[in-house]
C-alpha cells in the first residue's frame, strides 16, 4: 500500500474572515497533492468523543499532520486524552511567538525526573502539530506539509470515505458553511481576545494534561476540589471528570510544579501550552500570574493567586470557601530564591496560611 499523510484542519472557533480563509486556502492548496489527505473536523477541544469529528481522527493510523489554533503542545495532549495517539512529529514551523531561544536542552536534573510519558505506550505513527496563528501564508503551511509527506514513510489503512481521499464537494461545503452549523462562532485564543464564552455550552473547558513534563506527583488531585482528576488503574494522573472543570478557571496549572497543565483556551500563553516555560520554572512566575501579595515570590504568588480563584469558584458554586493552605503544596521557590534562609520562607508560608481566603 503507498505511504499516505493524512491532514487534518480543526477549525477555529472564530469566523473571523481571516481565519477562515486561511484554512480553506491549505485545504484547497493540498487538493491535488497525490499520497495526501485532507480532512476538517470542528475545534479539537470542543469536540467530544462520541462527535463525528473525533470519531474521524479515531479513524486515522498512518501519520497525522494536525492543524489547529492552538499551541502544538496543547493540540498534541488533547489529542492523546481522547486515544488519538503518536510519536511527537518534529516540525520545522515555528508556533505563535516561539523563538529559539524556547528550544533549550534539558538539564540534567530535568533528564532525571521519571515522566509518565517514558511509560506511555505510544504507536509508532507520528503526529506533527501545526499552530495556524504563527503565520498568514498557506503556502508556509502547504510547503512545510510536503516536506512532512516526504518524510512519512508509513501507510494508512483502508478508511471510510469521510477521511480518505479528499473532501467531497458536499463536504467542502459543510466546511465553508461552519457558522451555519453552529460549529464556529466566537474568538480563539489569541492574545488580547476573548477566551471563551460562558454562555456556549458547546465551548468546553477543561485541562489537559502534558505528560512529557508530568512526574505524576498528584499535587493537582489534592489541589482540585472539583472532582475534575482521577487516577487510573496503573495509579496515573488523568483527567476523568474533564466537565467537571470551572469555566474559566485556571487554578491547577499553578499549581503543578511541572507547569505540565494546560488550559488550550487560556489567554496567558504559559498556560495555554506555548513552548516558553521548561518544567522546572525557569522564569519568575509572578511575571505572568500577577501579585496579590508584593512581597511574595513568584512560585508563593503562583499558589496565592490558585488559592484564591479555587475559592471564587467554590463561591460560584454555593460552596462554602477554604483555606489558602488546602491542598496547597508548600514546595521550594524556584531558581536564586533556593538561597534564602529557611525562616524567611516560612513566614511567607504562615503568611499566605494566614489569608485564609
Ligand atoms: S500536578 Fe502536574 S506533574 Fe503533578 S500529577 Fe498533576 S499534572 Fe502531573
Ligand atoms: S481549573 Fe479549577 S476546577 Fe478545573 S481542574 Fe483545575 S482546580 Fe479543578
Amino acid at each position: 500500500m503507498p505511504s499516505r499523510l493524512t491532514v487534518v484542519v480543526s477549525q477555529g472557533r472564530s469566523p473571523n474572515p481571516k481565519k477562515r480563509a486561511l484554512e480553506e486556502q491549505i485545504v484547497a492548496g493540498l487538493l491535488g497533492d497525490r499520497g495526501i489527505d485532507v480532512t476538517i473536523v470542528p475545534h479539537l477541544y470542543d469536540l467530544t468523543a462520541e462527535s463525528t469529528g473525533m470519531l474521524c481522527l479515531s479513524g486515522i493510523s498512518g501519520d497525522l499532520v494536525f492543524c489547529s489554533w492552538l499551541y502544538p503542545r496543547a493540540a498534541r495532549w488533547t489529542l492523546d486524552r481522547q486515544g488519538i495517539r503518536g510519536q511527537e512529529g518534529i516540525s520545522l514551523l515555528k508556533s505563535l511567538g516561539e523563538s529559539d531561544e524556547d528550544l533549550e536542552e534539558p538539564t540534567a536534573e530535568e533528564d532525571a525526573k521519571h515522566l509518565v510519558i517514558d511509560r506511555l505506550e505510544l504507536p509508532s505513527r507520528k503526529i506533527y502539530c501545526l499552530d495556524l496563528r504563527a503565520y498568514d501564508d498557506s503556502e508556509i503551511f502547504q510547503e512545510e506539509i510536503r516536506r512532512i509527506a516526504q518524510e512519512s514513510n508509513t501507510s494508512t489503512v483502508e478508511l471510510s470515505s469521510w477521511i480518505n481521499g479528499n473532501p467531497r464537494p458536499e463536504q467542502m461545503e459543510r466546511y465553508l458553511a461552519a457558522e451555519k452549523n453552529g460549529v464556529a462562532n466566537g474568538y480563539d485564543n489569541v492574545p488580547g481576545e476573548k477566551t471563551h464564552d460562558e454562555e456556549d455550552p458547546a465551548r468546553r473547558w477543561y485541562p489537559v494534561i502534558d505528560f512529557s513534563r508530568c512526574t505524576n506527583c498528584l499535587e493537582c488531585i489534592d489541589f482540585c476540589l472539583f472532582g475534575v482528576y482521577g487516577i487510573d488503574a496503573q495509579e496515573t494522573i488523568l483527567v476523568e471528570q474533564p466537565d467537571n472543570c470551572r469555566q474559566g478557571c485556571p487554578a491547577c496549572s499553578r499549581v503543578c510544579p511541572e507547569n505540565a497543565i494546560i488550559f488550550p483556551q487560556h489567554k496567558t500563553p504559559t498556560i495555554a501550552g506555548s513552548a516558553e516555560v521548561g518544567g522546572n520554572l525557569k522564569i519568575d512566575l509572578s511575571q505572568l500570574f500577577g501579585a496579590p501579595d508584593p512581597g511574595a515570590p513568584g512560585a508563593e504568588k503562583a499558589l496565592e493567586v490558585a488559592a484564591r480563584e479555587r475559592n471564587e469558584q467554590l463561591l460560584l458554586a454555593g460552596r462554602e470557601t477554604v483555606g489558602a493552605n488546602v491542598g496547597v503544596p508548600k514546595r521550594d521557590p524556584p531558581g536564586n530564591l533556593e538561597e534564602q534562609p529557611q525562616d524567611e520562607l516560612d513566614l511567607l508560608i504562615d503568611s499566605l496560611d494566614a489569608l485564609d481566603l
